[in-house]
């Protein structure tokens, strides 16, 4: 038999996809799996249009079948199938898809959830095969075909016998290395488990025999074993659900099955959107902080499939920082499978979904604090401090979007407010916003600094988190307020300086440089203050930082 040579740029293609396109050699099983599911589609969407085709959705379906003693993985399907020609074609030549055609011939028909268009795939088979075998024969055909190769020098063709219309992938397992035992892939614990991380969605049957065991009739207490075919895959999505169709629990059993946490989410997000770009999304707010969410080793991330198949665990460009501790995933099925981590980077539509995505989380969370504040409220002793973060960083770049979803202690009550709740209490002579720093409200309460605020009735906002006075230095300004540090030197509500007041320092400038003496230049000068009530002195700045920002930067590794 004749053996074809690949062209040759498909050799050094063929190199590069098994040495680099893909970095786990478990997902060939989820590509073998998305071109059976786009062969079955075929026929689906030939049947629509050609009246001697039924399509019965029950026979139908996917096939996985490892094979321990040849050392074998067959995965069989009942689509459309390939001609020796489309054989030689499709598999023949790398980087050829008969899908991305098929997609193109059919435009008016919707050929949308066809996944395929790359022409790559099927060659991830060579990632743990040393031998494929592709035995097919297509819709409308006596002949079925065999195709086979040994990887990077060629194929062979030859007529085969098959009774039904399809395709049956061989793969020929390699052997096992030190660092990789490839003889997993036909464990079939390992196979059902790959199926559900990636393959879930498919929405044909995805059929093999699991070995369990039973009770053994007629013998107490003794157990057999027993295999039996079953269906792995759950096929309808969650997300792919209508709103409607959903309760509670669904979500939040979806949380606990994804394992995105261990908590009960405090809100979820379920977004279908069919403009520009269609995906869909199921986005948690979590309640409990990850036990590593505040350190480096935290990855923040969406789960990204296309077309219900997975395609990244954890898609961090699809969250901003001050976000990341969302938790959920992404469907688009405008994006491609086989689309690698730098190229994602720059995809449009990927950073159009992104941005949505944004905007959708801003306003679950401003939902939470005007409907459900206790709620909130809980929310943000857990992850307020990265949005206050968000705020500092960049600039204030976000400004914009956290500004609203910032709480601080407040003197009056000392209870959580917001703002705007701020500034729609102030009188109106009230010039600032007036803010204290310390490392807790009671200990705030006892500065010297809060009297004459306080005095005036005007509410101070208690800063407790090193992050605070950072963030608010981004702000600025609310709504045209300033903010303001009660242990600035200018509060802006000192009474007028008069000219008996001039003569005191001046009576008692021995005295006032004799302290600043005595404590041996820790102070730029001491003089006489109008703000005091009940304490006989008090520290004020000048300069840029606060005391409590200048404590904060020393305490920071250099
Ligand atoms: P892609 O799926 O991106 O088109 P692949 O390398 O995965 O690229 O597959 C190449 C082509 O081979 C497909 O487009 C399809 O035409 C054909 N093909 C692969 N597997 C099957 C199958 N199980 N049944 C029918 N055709 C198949
Ligand atoms: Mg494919």
């Amino acid at each position: 038999m004749e053996k074809k040579p690949f062209l040759a740029e498909s050799k050094r293609l063929l190199d590069m996809m098994i040495n680099s396109i893909y970095t786990q050699k478990e997902i060939f099983l989820r590509e073998l799996i998305s071109n059976s599911s786009d062969a079955i589609d075929k026929i689906y969407y030939k049947a629509l249009t050609d009246d001697s085709l039924t399509f019965d959705q029950d026979s139908y379906f996917i096939e996985i079948k490892p094979d321990k003693a040849a050392r074998t993985l067959s995965i069989a399907d009942t689509g459309i199938g390939m001609t020796r020609e489309e054989l030689e074609t499709n598999l023949g030549t790398i980087a050829k898809s008969g899908s991305l055609a098929f997609k193109q011939e059919n435009e008016s028909k919707d050929g949308r959830d066809i996944i395929g268009q790359f022409g790559v795939g099927f060659y991830a088979s060579f990632m743990v095969a040393d031998k494929v075998t592709v035995v097919s024969r297509a819709l409308g055909e006596e002949q079925a075909w065999r195709w086979e190769s040994e990887g990077a020098d060629g194929y062979t063709i030859e007529p085969a016998d098959k009774a039904a219309i399809g395709t049956e992938i061989t793969l020929h397992i390699k052997p096992d290395t030190e660092d990789e035992s490839y003889e997993d892939y036909l464990n079939e614990y390992r196979l059902k488990a790959l199926v559900k991380k990636y393959s879930d969605f498919i929405r044909y049957p995805i059929k093999m025999e699991l070995t369990s065991s039973r009770p053994k009739e007629g013998a107490e207490g003794e157990f057999e074993e027993f295999s039996e075919q079953q269906t792995i895959n759950s096929m309808v999505p969650i997300w792919r659900k209508n709103k409607s169709e959903l309760k509670a629990e669904d979500y939040e059993s979806f949380y606990h099955e994804k394992r995105y946490g261990f908590d009960k989410p405090l809100a979820h997000v379920h977004v279908s959107a069919d403009g520009a770009v269609v995906y869909q999304a199921i986005l948690y707010v979590p309640e409990t902080i990850p036990f590593d969410y505040y350190t480096k080793e935290y990855e923040k991330g969406l789960e990204l499939y296309s077309r219900g198949v997975l395609i990244m665990n954890k898609c961090a460009d699809l969250l901003p920082d001050y976000f990341s501790f969302v938790k959920g995933m992404v469907d688009s099925e405008s994006l491609s499978l086989n689309i690698s981590r730098e190229l994602l980077q720059h995809d449009r539509q990927l950073k159009q979904i992104a941005k949505n995505i944004e905007s959708k989380i801003k306003g679950a969370l401003q939902g939470m604090l005007k409907n459900e504040r206790e709620k909130y409220e809980k929310f943000f002793g857990s992850f307020g401090r990265q949005l206050k973060f968000g705020v500092y960083s960049d600039y204030g770049a976000h400004k914009e979007t956290l500004q609203d979803l910032l709480l601080f202690t407040s003197s009056k009550d000392k209870a959580l407010v917001t703002l705007a709740e701020y500034v729609s209490r102030m009188p109106e002579d009230q010039k600032y916003i007036y803010y204290a720093s310390g490392s807790s409200a009671e200990r705030i309460e006892k500065l010297p600094q809060t009297e004459l605020v306080l005095d005036k009735g005007y509410e101070i906002l208690y800063f407790t988190d090193d992050i605070d006075e950072f963030a608010i230095r981004m702000l600025t300004s609310y709504k045209d307020k300033e903010f303001r540090s009660v242990s600035s030197g200018d509060l802006g509500i000192e009474d007028e300086r008069k000219p008996e007041d001039e003569a005191a320092d001046e009576e008692n400038k021995p005295l006032f440089e004799a302290m600043a003496g005595l404590l041996g230049g820790k102070v730029s000068a001491v003089r006489a203050s109008k703000r005091l009530r009940k304490h006989p002195v008090c520290f004020a700045t000048e300069g840029d930082l606060t005391i409590e920002m200048e404590k904060v930067l020393a305490a920071m590794p250099d």
